[in-house]
């Protein structure tokens, strides 16, 4: 076994140990033809439910079915239509329960990000276990416990379980079209500025690093997205690279209980976006490149940060001129005209809201914990231009305009990102040390990135 794949096979085999729910995880080439055997190893069962849509049906479903079929396994088949892309919404897994419960049989996901999250959503649902047969390295959801899916309109991560048994035949995930990889890659580089905001958290005692998640992700971050060529080029071993990332980052999320091990500021822009439905060429912009341009926004606003002095900020001044709960319900309900958006935003921006006194205490201890806090972060994050050049090599847009999205959409989303999740990442950081405009402004101007 190559050096590689077996660092890659230890990577794995401690994420099975990790996690309370998955038993098996494959990631080879032909790793399809294991299919029939991993299901009698982990089921009872001799009925198989799979669910596809015609992409993963002619890439994968199809094939897998022959296989299952002439090892004796009885199977039945919901194909979702290709096109139109298959929406990722609450309704759409309600209807898959109502076919599952009817079905019976192993639930098997052939598919990447949608098919995934909605199997994992209507199996969750009856309390069963699934089988995850992954097409695309396309994003860090295979393994996740939680589905992203909307609800009348505003993405929730859905507390769900993660697939019993996951296979990803290289052979198949190599032939899915390029750009889905470098979705994939956009979305594990996101964990580099999400990185960062846990950084922050964790200095400041908010939230701190959990000894279990943190390395899962992080020890083999950067040797996972160190070869953006191979990846653009199919390489098998690149490719593999990817998706024990994607899959570690997963499992990070469900031993920590949230997506903080893999999700900041980075996704709250992204996922604005995506709620936004934005689309290019008339088809949805994918999460992974929303992710991407959404990193490197957030590693702009890093940079303009790192080069701050914040040992000796004035608590009692920006306490004075904070902006207090009702400014920021004002800018809410401005920035949010649906009613359902705007009343989840509140309550998430209402959990991370903390009085003049608690803020005095942190700014303080900003000031203390800066110097090293500020060397940690620039040892930690890539340069700006690293990161754009890597992202370029993987093929994922690295502008706003690669995404449809102008100058004015781009900032006035980088502003509102914070008010939708209560978690604590740079933009909050930003606010609360009264620096938050300072800092936009600036990677907006001719000088900054995005000018
Ligand atoms: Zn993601």
């Amino acid at each position: 076994m190559p050096e590689t794949n077996q660092k890659q096979e230890t990577v794995l085999q401690s994420v099975i140990a990790r996690s309370k729910v998955i038993d098996a995880i494959v990631v080879q080439r032909g790793a399809m033809r294991l299919v029939p055997d991993l299901l009698s190893m982990h089921f009872d069962d001799r009925k198989v439910f799979l669910v596809a849509d015609d992409n993963t049906r002619h890439a994968a479903g199809a094939r897998l079915t022959e296989i299952l079929e002439q090892q004796g396994f009885a199977v039945t088949s919901e194909i979702f239509p290709g096109t139109p892309r298959l929406k990722g919404a609450v309704e759409n897994g309600e209807i898959l329960v109502a076919r599952m419960r009817e079905s019976g049989g192993i639930p098997v996901a052939v598919g990447s990000g949608v098919i995934n999250d909605l199997v994992k959503y209507a199996a969750f649902q009856l309390g069963i276990p699934y089988v995850s047969v992954a097409t695309a390295a396309s994003m860090d959801g295979y393994a996740s416990a939680g589905s992203p899916l909307t609800v009348k309109g505003f993405k929730h991560t859905i507390p769900c379980a993660a697939p019993r048994v996951m296979v990803a035949d290289l052979d198949v995930i190599t032939a899915a079209p390029k750009e889905m990889a470098s979705w994939g890659y956009g979305d594990l580089a996101g964990k580099l500025p999400a990185g960062a905001d846990w950084l922050i958290a964790d200095a400041l005692g908010i939230e701190p690093l959990d000894d279990a998640a943190w390395p899962l992700v992080q020890t083999n971050l950067k040797e996972w997205l160190s070869n953006p060529a191979g990846l653009a080029n199919g390489d098998p071993e690149a490719t593999g690279g990817l998706f024990t990332g994607l899959v570690a980052a997963g499992i990070a999320m469900e031993v920590h209980g949230s997506s903080r091990p893999a999700s900041g500021a980075d996704h709250q822009v992204a996922h604005l976006w995506e709620m936004d439905g934005l689309k290019l060429n008339g088809l949805p912009v994918s999460h992974g490149t929303c992710v991407a341009v959404g990193a490197l926004t957030i590693l702009s606003l890093y940079e303009w940060l790192l080069d701050q002095d914040l040992r000796s900020l004035d608590a009692a001044d920006i306490v004075a001129n904070r902006r207090r709960l009702p400014d920021l319900e004002t800018e809410i309900a401005r920035r949010f005209p649906s009613p359902d958006i705007a009343e989840r935003a509140i309550k998430e921006t209402q959990a991370k809201y903390v009085g003049d006194d608690e803020l005095a205490g942190r700014i303080a201890r900003i000031g203390e914990v800066w110097p090293d806090l500020c060397r940690r972060l620039a040892d930690y994050l890539p340069a700006f231009e690293e990161m754009r050049e890597m992202l370029a090599t993987a093929g994922v847009a690295t502008s706003p305009a690669e995404i449809g999205i102008d100058r004015d959409y781009h900032r006035q989303t980088l502003i509102a990102a914070r008010l939708i999740r209560r978690r604590y990442t740079i933009l909050d950081f930003l606010e609360e040390t009264g620096r938050l405009e300072a800092a936009v402004e600036h990677v907006f101007s001719h000088s900054g990135r995005w000018g």
